[in-house]
């Protein structure tokens, strides 16, 4: 039997050792190993100029990304932020790290993006902002949560941390908000280890966001000579990655293209032999999407059939997974946020949502894990649940 093919498989482009040891000898002639050095103003000038974004500054998470463009946002105790309970912790957390409350609002089945139609039942005289996170690297309906937050005067913080590279009729995710929040976590398209960026879309947010992510001093100006000394001006952390991690990311950037493109096609490939197959439901977007080819996940019909699926497809030499855990069902998401609407999508998807394989080079082995997946489906049949639930009473 021929090794696993796991969920993910990290692309290495080649030339991150020669970047990070040119950091190294940097280091050795007055360059900084510490954040902000040359890699890291390189990587935030090519993404401005690739994704069209008015700024970049890497950080070292989305979720410090996310935890910035909260303070940026001034949350305040009580204050609420509509976002999906489909999504991964920090979203969410970052806000409750400022006191802010999470409202929770269904997603779509066939996107598991935020349903927007939700929106405006969910906006209280307390909401500030909405967090609509791309799954999948899919985008939402950005034109009509735009619309939504201008007429109530929210902001909107996207959580692009899959999103890089897709677009929305014509535009990069994560320079559409106010902000935008990416990851280059080893688990995404292109990485760094652990890494990220935010992206700041209006002018009025730049020169605080700077001091938020250096501690709250204001080094940043004093480093371009703008300052005389730096002092303690605000609320901040330390949010900036190592010059090392900019080298490494420099690296993939270089091949972003590449990666997308294999990444794509591989979607297209399982897309290919999944859909029109009445046993699992795949995903479906608007047409002026171009997808990145993050993910790709399929519904199975009914909850029951999933740990066996995955199991038998383990056996096959195929892991698939299923994904989050909704929040609103979680411990602290219970405690700390509130669900506006039914959940219905929400909690049916993810009981049933499994994801395949997926990195630069599977596209040679898509057909196996389809042949096998259809193999598994069509062997599940309704009755045989039938049969096992009234065993189990
Ligand atoms: C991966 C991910 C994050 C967190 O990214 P880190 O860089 O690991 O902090 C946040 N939100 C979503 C939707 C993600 O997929």
């Amino acid at each position: 039997m021929s090794e696993i093919i796991f969920l993910n498989k990290v692309f290495i482009s080649g030339q991150e050792a020669a970047y990070m040891q040119q950091a190294i000898e940097g280091s050795k002639t007055g360059g900084v190993l510490s954040g902000d050095g040359s890699f890291t103003h390189q990587v935030s000038r090519f993404l401005e100029k690739r994704l069209n974004a008015h700024k970049v500054l890497l950080t070292h998470s989305c979720t410090a990304a996310l935890e910035m463009a909260a303070i940026l946002a001034d949350i305040q105790p009580g204050d609420e932020v509509i976002m999906p309970s489909y999504t991964f912790v920090s979203t969410a957390n970052a806000f409750v790290l400022r006191g802010g409350v999470p409202v929770f609002i269904d997603v779509k089945p066939d996107s598991l993006n935020m349903d927007e139609s939700l929106i405006e039942a969910a906006i209280t005289d307390k909401t500030k902002a909405i967090v609509p996170v791309h799954y999948a690297g899919a985008p939402c309906e950005m034109d009509t949560i735009m619309e939504i937050a201008a007429q109530y005067g929210l902001l909107v913080i996207e959580d692009a941390a899959q999103g890089i590279y897709s677009t929305y009729k014509g535009r990069a995710l994560g320079t559409i908000g106010d902000f935008g929040c990416f990851s280059f976590h080893e688990t995404k398209n292109i990485v760094c280890g652990e890494g990220g960026a935010l992206l700041i879309n209006r002018e009025e947010f730049a020169a605080r966001a700077e001091i938020v992510r250096e501690k709250g001093t204001d080094r940043s100006a004093f480093m371009r000579g703008d300052a005389k000394k730096y002092t303690w001006q605000d609320v901040g952390s330390s949010y900036l990655p190592s010059d090392m991690s900019a080298a490494f990311l420099l690296a993939q950037l270089e091949k972003g293209e590449e990666i997308t493109q294999q990444r794509r096609k591989a979607w297209e490939l399982y897309d290919q032999r999944f859909r029109g197959s009445n046993h699992i439901q795949v995903p479906s977007y608007g047409p002026e999407t171009v997808i990145n080819g993050h993910i790709y996940f399929g519904l199975l019909h009914e909850a029951s059939e999933r740990k066996a699926f995955i199991d038998e497809m383990r056996r096959g030499g195929v892991q698939t997974l299923s994904h989050y855990v909704p929040l609103h069902s979680s411990p602290a998401g219970s405690r700390y946020c509130r669900v506006s609407g039914s959940m219905e999508h929400t909690e049916s998807c993810a009981a049933r949502l499994v994801r395949f394989p997926m990195f630069c080079g599977v596209e040679s082995s898509v057909d196996m894990i389809a042949d096998l997946a259809l193999k598994i489906l069509s062997n599940s049949t309704p009755s045989t649940h039938a049969e096992s639930g009234q065993l189990t009473v």
